[in-house]
């Protein structure tokens, strides 16, 4: 067995090696760029080498820098996750040459599976059911265009050197077939360096299902059982599954059977993943599941293979790559329970996904609900705009389907995180979903119905009643002359917006500054927005206070001046938000001590309201 291990590359997947390398006694050297100095990775290996600058392309992409690295700590062997240079043949063979061992299979298979269509020639070949389609050299687009044509639309262009779900087009007429042709070339040969295309036929109720197969030196293959990837966004995967639901022994058989082949036409040594497009507009039929791509890595959702057969992948990819033969025999593999995996995404799903980066100020995932959570970041730490905004996968396993949902959700929505912004919300009612509730999910549903998925949510009064208690009401002793009278509204800020939430009894103020809101898998932070105390629910004197200590970054009035209800006076920045005040009510800029630049402390008087009969009697 190997005695170190570099790691090449970063985030949960290298946090996830890191883990197995230790329990098997191996010395685990990391590396990182600038952007990664403090990260989880690098505190968690042994040693830690840096590679470069942030930008991947000077760092975790410099193969040199890599192999430099590794020499220089006297790593023996190199595993480099997924992404990054884990599919690079070339790579991979100046790992072999500079007389270290590659965590992954051999240089000729990753050239062999490199292209989509070399691959799919070779499946096709090899006697493996291929997805129909034109993947021949001529890339005339007239040629093409006729291609399609007798494909019969929909059919899909798909760039052949792509991946992570670029470099697709999606064509359902013959009109728009030139125009598409043409973007997917542009765009796959600015990601991937090669305009080459092939044509295929858009499979009808699509489903994503693929085997996990693994080789070793001495010519065993076996094959752990399929998983479902269809509920994508974009053919991006964001719900996987282990084993696929409607999946009959028959159609099984033949399905991992046909993945055997396909890694055995390549000599397939390591962890590897034959993906295949089926058409479930009928249930799953061996007929109508066709080879899409082989991956020669270890894939993002390995861990729900590892949940249902009790197999620890990168473990076998370590002892494999260390010559010893496959752990175990493919008649003592079986499958246990069901797995569930979610991909959480430091992204904001209310705008358009975007990646939300900053601090983890809070950060909990799981909701202490049991389960198994591979992450790559802790509370604190950094999400930076250069690499992948994955935080973190929530895996669950059950006994059945619906146990495993039934605790992803929960470990989802009992997640905080803050101020960044996070797809759990969207995960939490994706999992809700009737369709996925079935287990008849096609890889359109997201497209279909995922709009009403990715409203942001918002928190219960009940939720926030309890949450503006703790932070600034005590309710009298208990039993005491609790009635109607008793409640009343009063003004908090919401992650600096204005919101009214009912309090009940009387009491006095909390010190405390600010606490979280946390529901539905988001958290807020809640704030006082002034006293309140004294005036009983009525709006109150009109002092806006300081809701915590900052700095004022704009003020929008003058003393003087005249305001409506809601009008923006003047934004503070704390805890790297920014905090909007607004006139509570229709009146006059009396006073206003708040200046631009200037740091105020909580509770500090920044201006103050009155209303027109207030400035008439004065
Ligand atoms: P990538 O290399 O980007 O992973 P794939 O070839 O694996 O590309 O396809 C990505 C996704 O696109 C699939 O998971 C599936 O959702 C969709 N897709 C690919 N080929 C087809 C097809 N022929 N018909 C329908 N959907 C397809
Ligand atoms: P899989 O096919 O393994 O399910 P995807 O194709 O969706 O996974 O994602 C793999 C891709 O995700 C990589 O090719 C890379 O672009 C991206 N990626 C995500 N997280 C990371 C990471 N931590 N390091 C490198 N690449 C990452
Ligand atoms: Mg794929």
């Amino acid at each position: 067995m190997i005695k170190s291990l570099l790691i090449a590359n970063r985030g949960e997947i290298a946090c996830r090696i890191i883990r197995t390398a230790r329990r098997l006694g191996i010395r685990t050297i990391a590396v990182y760029s600038d952007a990664d100095t403090q990260a989880l990775h690098v505190r968690q290996a042994h040693e830690a080498v840096h590679i470069g600058p942030s930008p991947a392309r000077e760092s975790y992409l410099v193969g040199e820098r890599i192999i430099a690295a590794a020499q220089q700590s006297g790593a023996e062997a190199i595993h480099p996750g997924y992404g990054f240079l884990s599919e690079n043949a070339e790579f991979a063979q100046s790992v072999l040459d500079a007389g270290l061992v590659w965590v992954g299979p051999r240089p000729a298979s990753i050239t062999a599976m490199g292209l989509k269509d070399a691959a799919k020639k070779l499946m096709a070949a090899a006697g493996v059911p291929v997805t129909p389609g034109y993947m021949g050299e001529n890339q005339e687009p007239s040629f093409l265009a006729e291609e399609a044509g007798k494909i019969g639309y929909p059919v899909l262009i798909k760039a052949v050197a792509g991946g992570g779900g670029k470099g697709m087009r999606l064509v359902e007429n013959a009109v728009d077939f030139i125009d598409a042709l043409a973007s997917c070339q542009r765009e796959a040969s600015a990601s991937f360096g090669n305009a080459h295309v092939l044509i295929e036929k858009y499979i009808q109720r699509p489903r994503h299902i693929e085997v996990q197969v693994f080789g070793d030196s001495h010519g065993n293959i076996v094959h752990l059982f399929e998983r479902d990837c269809s509920l994508q966004r974009r053919h991006q995967k964001v719900i996987e599954e282990a084993p696929a639901p409607g999946m009959n022994d028959d159609t099984r058989a033949s399905l991992c059977a046909a993945a055997v082949q396909a890694a055995k036409a390549v000599d397939y040594v390591g962890a590897g993943t034959i993906e295949f497009i089926a058409d479930g507009s009928e249930g799953l039929r061996a007929d109508r599941i066709w080879f899409m791509e082989m991956n020669t890595r270890l894939q993002v959702e390995h861990p729900v293979t590892e949940e249902i057969t009790g197999v620890d992948l990168v473990e076998w990819q370590l002892r494999v790559a260390s010559g010893e033969a496959l752990p175990k025999r493919q008649e003592e593999l079986a499958i246990n329970g069901h797995a569930m995996e979610a991909r959480l995404y430091a992204e904001d799903p209310a705008k358009g996904f975007l990646p939300s980066i900053g601090t983890l100020e809070l950060l909990q995932i799981g909701g202490g609900e049991g389960g198994r959570i591979d992450t790559g970041v802790c509370q604190g730490g950094e999400v930076s705009p250069f690499y992948d905004p994955m935080i973190a996968k929530v895996i669950a396993h059950g006994a059945s389907r619906e146990q495993a949902r039934e605790q992803l959700a929960a470990m989802l929505a009992g997640s905080a995180v803050w101020p960044v912004k996070t797809n759990a919300s969207f995960l939490v009612k994706a999992l809700a979903h009737p369709a996925f509730v079935a287990g008849d999910v096609d890889t359109g549903l997201i497209g279909r119905d995922g709009e009403a998925m990715a409203e942001p949510p918002v928190p219960s009064a009940v939720t926030l009643t309890k949450a503006a208690q703790k932070l600034s009401w005590h309710v009298d002793q208990p039993g005491f002359r609790l009635n109607a009278a008793r409640v009343r509204a009063a003004p908090f800020l919401l992650d600096g917006d204005d919101v009214e939430i009912e309090l009940t009894g009387q009491g006095s103020l909390n010190p405390e500054a600010a606490v979280f809101v946390t529901e539905a898998g988001q958290a807020w932070q809640l704030t006082r927005w002034r006293h309140h105390a004294a005036h009983g629910g009525a709006i109150g004197d009109g002092a806006i206070l300081s809701p915590m200590p900052g700095r004022i970054i704009a003020v929008e009035v003058e003393q003087g001046q005249t305001v409506t209800k809601g009008q923006k006076l003047l934004t503070l920045e704390a805890m790297k938000m920014e905090h909007t005040l607004t006139a509570p009510f229709d009146g006059m800029v009396a006073e206003l001590s708040a200046a631009v630049g200037a740091q105020v402390q909580v509770e500090a008087l920044l201006a103050r309201i009155v209303a027109p009969d207030e400035t008439e009697t004065k």
